[in-house]
């Protein structure tokens, strides 16, 4: 398929480069995550196409399996072992896993991409550019280190039995991702509209077509908010929330697992595939009233996204309803959807 547009030229993975290969260069090769390798071929399709649905229930078959892992070796350590991690040990195990979870989930979704093609089809989707492919890796690694770093640093305990809050967490998962949303919401939407906040935004607009790879490739001052602040509002909020002596108060492991819904959430949304797909963190209630995000909403969101724009939240469209800021769907709209299942290779 033809790549996307200038200033994500993305050349580096051609064969005949491979003698100018950097250590980033190797490491998507490597890793196998290059959301557009080279002759990568993908269906193309007119916007009313029909197009397939994912069921709710087959992403929480593939996320919470993989995201319970490091919780499992961490009971079986606890339990069984009479171990109590230490805080950088806990730091290593969940920074491990949270990488590993990202590379599975960069290459569930290049295969499903393969096999639906991309929203807004007849247009070139971006790959990982030529000239900022070290600053896409760092903004892989950051998040992947700093997100469980910050978790380590404010909720572990190492005294604690490792436990997550169940049932509560069925609804603190859907709550802490609505809670992230309301600070991204409006953080977002002021870099957009306020003019002296532009700036530290206007790298995340370069594409328009995005990729998985591209989700936290931005300028350091909205990379420090993405990573570490927006979370962390949505943790403290998740605290006083949860301070209330009738429900289990919000924990590591729950915020563990919030956190496996926010990064799938967050990927999906910059994947381009073209699925009707909804966030799975409100366990189907989101989608019930309307108010859920779809794959389309986030890349129209880049399509038509300058200095005033529409589709803020990246995690539903809850705000989006409040504040009078969606924009009509093109693709996904319930006329094309498909009786056909796409599944979700696991
Ligand atoms: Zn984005
Ligand atoms: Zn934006």
């Amino acid at each position: 398929m033809k790549k996307g547009n200038a200033t994500f030229r993305s050349t580096w993975h051609d064969e005949d480069r491979k003698s100018q290969w950097g250590i980033a260069s190797w490491f998507f090769h490597l890793l196998n995550i290059d959301p557009i390798p080279p002759n990568f071929e993908v269906p193309v399709h007119a916007k009313t196409d029909k197009m397939p649905y994912v069921s709710e229930m087959d992403l929480h078959r593939w996320i919470l399996p993989r995201a319970l892992v490091p919780f499992a070796i961490h009971c079986g350590l606890y339990y069984y072992g009479g171990i109590q991690l230490h805080p950088l040990a806990a730091f290593a195990l969940y920074t491990v896993w949270f990488k590993l979870f990202g590379v599975m989930l960069l290459q569930m979704l290049r295969a499903v991409s393969q096999q639906c093609g991309f929203l807004d089809g007849t247009h070139p989707r971006d790959g990982v550019p030529d000239q900022s492919i070290n600053k896409v890796l760092m903004s892989l690694i950051s998040t992947s280190t700093y997100r469980p770093m910050m978790a380590i640093m404010l909720a572990y305990d190492r005294n604690q039995a490792p436990h997550i809050s169940f049932p509560w967490i069925l609804a603190y998962i859907g709550l802490y991702n609505v809670a992230l949303d309301f600070y991204f919401f409006h953080y977002h939407k002021a870099m957009h509209e306020v003019p002296w906040l532009w700036k530290f935004h206007s790298t995340h607009h370069k594409t328009k077509h995005p990729n998985p790879a591209l989700t936290l490739f931005a300028d350091e001052v909205q990379e420090v908010f993405d990573i570490a602040i927006i979370p962390l509002c949505a943790y403290l909020t998740m605290r006083a929330l949860t301070s209330f002596d009738f429900c289990a108060s919000f924990n590591f492991y729950d915020w563990w697992l919030c956190q496996m819904y926010q990064m799938f959430t967050e990927l999906a949304g910059h994947s381009g595939c073209r699925l009707y797909a909804t966030s799975p963190s409100s366990f189907g209630l989101l989608p019930k009233l309307g108010l859920d995000i779809v794959i389309e909403d986030h890349d129209l969101h880049h399509r038509q996204g300058y200095r005033k724009s529409g589709n803020y939240g990246k995690q539903s469209r809850v705000w989006d309803h409040v504040f009078g800021t969606t924009i009509p769907r093109e693709e996904c709209i319930p006329s094309q959807m498909e009786t056909k299942k796409q599944p979700i290779p696991w």
